[in-house]
């Protein structure tokens, strides 16, 4: 459970005031330009799509250079990953056969 508020939006700094996106972490503006550019999104299994919507959603994941790479946090809250959309550090990600949720939700945020 992600209890950190944000109080700058993660993609375009800007301050944040409302609830809904201290806790998100984005405006309602970048929040409607994820949204758009996961529906974009066709490549992945819906579920896959939905779960990464669901990550960006609770901020875990944190932009660290230039937008293209993230720290993504573990569904159990303790470990974080490195994800690029091309690659990521998590178990299912090293394993690589299909892209992991996380790279799903780099992929969303690099396109919005
Ligand atoms: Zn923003
Ligand atoms: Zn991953």
């Amino acid at each position: 459970m992600q209890t950190a508020t944000h109080t700058r939006c993660l993609r375009c700094h800007r301050a944040l005031r409302a609830a809904h996106s201290t806790a998100t972490g984005y405006g309602p503006t970048c929040l409607r330009r994820i949204k758009d550019a996961a529906r974009r999104i066709t490549d992945h299994k819906p579920d896959l799509v939905t779960k990464a919507i669901a990550l960006i959603t609770l901020g875990g994941l944190v932009p660290l250079r230039a937008r293209r790479i993230f720290q993504a946090v573990a569904s159990s809250g303790t470990a974080t990953y490195k994800t690029a959309p091309q690659g990521c550090t998590c178990p299912a990600g090293l394993r690589g056969q299909h892209a992991c949720y996380h790279r799903i939700a780099a992929q969303i945020l690099v396109a919005a």
